[in-house]
């Protein structure tokens, strides 16, 4: 349709089809609301093409690498060669597309509407949507989901040129491996790919604006990271930008709101992020889910997010209320936190765990937070093989309510990383078996 005043209606109109904004379309569809979702570039969002799985993808690569030098003294021939960046990209954008296509699909069966094309809102309840260059549709709204995520700061050092100084999404999409590489940032996403690159031969310089790396992660947490980033071979410090090949900007990430023009609709924008209430509300048919929302900048949390306004929107009783909000660092060693560090804590080291032992990888440890001695546990902070899995298992005994006993008379298979978990609740309880008693910190 070209410019005019004809309109489609809209039951549910949701901007961006992120993991937020796919998430909440499935779930409003399968609860009988029908669906338009607009997505100005790629369904599934920053986290499946630029972001999460491209990121866990280049990390793994890099790990695999390390770990095959890491068994040469145990017998296994070393690796020879660089890393054919090239053929690494190929196989990302197949990872990429397959998991893009398999959304696509679903929200086909669910029968969701996809528009293509960029959103701005034109009225109070009108959206106009630039589906070409000169081509745009309107649709009149009776709920709307804002859903359009975030972009990265910029650095006042050097401003993004999408070649030498780059976003982290970016330095994923490289098919040669950097000699050299600036980070400038010292969050979960600076180091995983300061890890990684350091890791396939890049000669990497962190320099994290804040004291720790991991700023707000569980203080040993941050010192597990730097002794691992050190050892993967990033150097800490600080660098004259123009001698390196790539310098990547890793500052933290804004809401991406301004291109919508709340104003038309008649709503303030805010400051920077919307603030909701638990149905994910910003007026009474007006949603905001995921990246654009105060809270951390999560994936998971995005998704959650989607579910539960999807259920608001099909008429059900739900809330986003989650006590425990995990985050996950692919890095050296994988960093994995959930909850609070302000409690009675007790630490398990991985050097008495057989499966550490066996793996090599026994430099980590499992420090888990209870709310009182014998009390309900309310943190964990895991540093070594697997901590991104195992949080899972700490995240459900949060919610759960799972005090040291529940944890420590649970069952764990032998030889396990997730034996760790078990072992520091008896360290709270003050009857470890593995190690010598101590007293609870
Ligand atoms: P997005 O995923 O950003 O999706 C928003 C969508 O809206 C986009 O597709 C965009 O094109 C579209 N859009 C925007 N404006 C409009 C408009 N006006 N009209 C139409 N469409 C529009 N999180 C994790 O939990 N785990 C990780 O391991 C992780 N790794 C990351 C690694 C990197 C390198 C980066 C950059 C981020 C990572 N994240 C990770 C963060 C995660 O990607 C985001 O938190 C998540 O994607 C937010 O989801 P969202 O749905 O809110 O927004």
């Amino acid at each position: 349709m070209v410019a005019g005043d004809q309109s489609d209606p809209a039951d549910v109109l949701i901007i961006g089809a992120g993991p937020g904004g796919y998430v909440a379309a499935l779930r409003a569809a399968q609860l009988g609301r029908s669906v338009t979702l607009v997505e100005a570039r790629r369904v599934g969002g920053l986290c499946l093409n630029e972001g999460c799985i491209p990121s866990k993808q280049l990390a793994r690569f890099a790990a695999v690498k390390a770990a095959a030098e890491g068994l040469a003294p145990s017998g296994m021939p070393g690796l020879s060669g660089s890393p054919d960046m090239a053929a690494f990209q190929i196989s990302r954008a197949s990872v990429v597309s397959s998991l893009v296509s398999g959304v696509e699909s679903l929200l086909k069966s669910a029968r969701v509407d996809v528009v293509r094309g960029e959103a701005r809102f034109v009225g109070r309840t009108r959206v106009c949507v630039q589906t070409g260059e000169d081509a745009v549709r309107f649709f009149d709204f009776k709920d709307v989901v804002i859903a359009t995520g975030s972009e990265p700061v910029a650095w006042d050092g050097a401003a993004f040129d999408g070649v030498r100084v780059v976003e982290p999404s970016r330095a994923l999409e490289w098919d040669h491996v950097p000699e050299s590489i600036l980070m400038i940032g010292g969050d979960y996403i600076a180091l995983e790919i300061a890890v990684a690159y350091a890791r396939l031969g890049t000669k990497v310089t962190l320099a994290a604006p804040d004291a720790q790396l991991l700023p707000g992660f569980d203080a040993d947490l941050s010192a597990a990271a730097q002794t691992g980033a050190v050892q993967a071979g990033v150097e800490l410090g600080s660098g004259e930008p123009d001698t390196f090949e790539k310098v990547v900007v890793s500052l933290g990430r804004k809401p991406r709101l301004d291109p919508l023009d709340l104003a038309a609709a008649g709503m303030r924008r805010p400051q920077a992020a919307f603030v909701v209430d638990a149905q994910l509300r910003v007026d009474r048919h007006v949603f905001a889910i995921g990246d654009v929302t105060e809270g951390p900048m999560l994936a998971h949390r995005a998704m959650m997010q989607g579910r539960v306004v999807g259920d608001v929107l099909g008429g059900k009783s739900s809330g986003f209320d989650a006590r425990a909000m995990p985050q996950v660092v692919f890095a050296e060693p994988e960093i994995a936190t959930v909850g609070s560090s302000e409690g009675v804590a007790a630490r398990f080291p991985l050097a008495a765990l057989g499966r550490a032992l066996l793996e090599g990888r026994a430099s980590g440890f499992a420090k888990l937070v209870f709310d009182g001695p014998g009390g309900a546990l309310i943190g964990a902070h895991l540093a070594g093989p697997r901590a991104t899995d195992l949080i899972g298992e700490m995240t459900l005994a949060i919610e759960m309510g799972a005090t040291a006993d529940d944890l420590a008379l649970t069952v764990h298979a032998h030889p396990t990383f997730a034996e760790a978990l078990m072992e520091a609740a008896e360290v709270s309880l003050g009857t470890p078996i593995h190690v010598r008693p101590q007293r609870a910190r």
